[in-house]
């Protein structure tokens, strides 16, 4: 058994490394040194890594890392939560009817076509039935979801629900009073908007995500 958790121990070592932790010392912190990221500058290799990934739990229960997909220049990018069963099983992100709602938002109303956006999740492995994600599984998570952001380098990031424009900018606003409103940030604007699923089960709000949608064609 000890062996065991050593050696789960080592793997995470690894894993750590590979995101770009030094192994140091035990001096006591400074707060000088700083750790950079080097997680793997393309979006195919960032990928492999996210496969291999056992940084938390959820890796533990998963069969296929949901990574993000399409255009790897894309102008918009679509940032959602968790894959579901069915992601899971296909290994992609919004499939099944929130996968069709997310589709026509891009076809009928930002008038693109799926793959020419770019659509992923802050969680890459689709959480057990009914398990709670832990706030420190989003966070370990946030790595790949940065590196992504870096690499396709996207004009427009639009959030897709409260968890992915809470975890994407660390500000707890409540959802009903932030959407509506463009957020800069340094290379990208934030457009926040309801989750697809959310959708599905309030069509009445379709009216707002046009609009969201209008401001994200603005930009463009
Ligand atoms: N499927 C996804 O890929 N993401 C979600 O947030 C919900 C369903």
């Amino acid at each position: 058994m000890k062996n065991l958790q050593n050696a789960l121990l080592l793997k995470q070592l690894h894993q750590l490394k590979a995101l770009g932790y030094n192994y140091t010392d035990a001096k006591p912190y400074t707060g000088k040194e700083q750790h950079e990221l080097t997680l793997p500058d393309n979006l195919e290799a960032l990928k492999k890594q996210a496969q291999n990934c056992h940084l938390c739990s959820l890796s533990k229960g998963r069969y296929h890392v949901v990574f993000g997909e399409g255009d790897a220049q894309a102008e918009v990018m679509f940032i959602g939560d968790a894959p579901l069963e069915i992601e899971e099983n296909e290994g992609k992100p919004f499939l099944g009817r929130g996968g069709e709602m997310l589709t026509a938002m891009i076809e009928k109303v930002l008038k693109l076509s799926r793959p020419n956006v770019y659509i992923t999740n802050l969680i890459k492995c689709r959480p057990i039935t009914n398990k709670v994600v832990h706030e420190s599984e989003y966070h370990t998570c946030k790595a790949y979801l940065f590196k992504e952001i870096a690499l396709v380098n996207p004009k427009v990031i639009v959030t897709l629900g409260e968890k992915a424009y809470h975890y994407l900018t660390n500000d707890t606003t409540p959802l009903k009073e932030i959407r509506g409103t463009l957020l800069p940030k340094e290379g990208y604007t934030i457009v926040p908007t309801y989750h697809p699923n959310f959708l599905l089960k309030n069509p009445s709000l379709k009216k707002e995500v046009f609009l969201d949608l209008q401001r994200v064609k603005s930009i463009l």
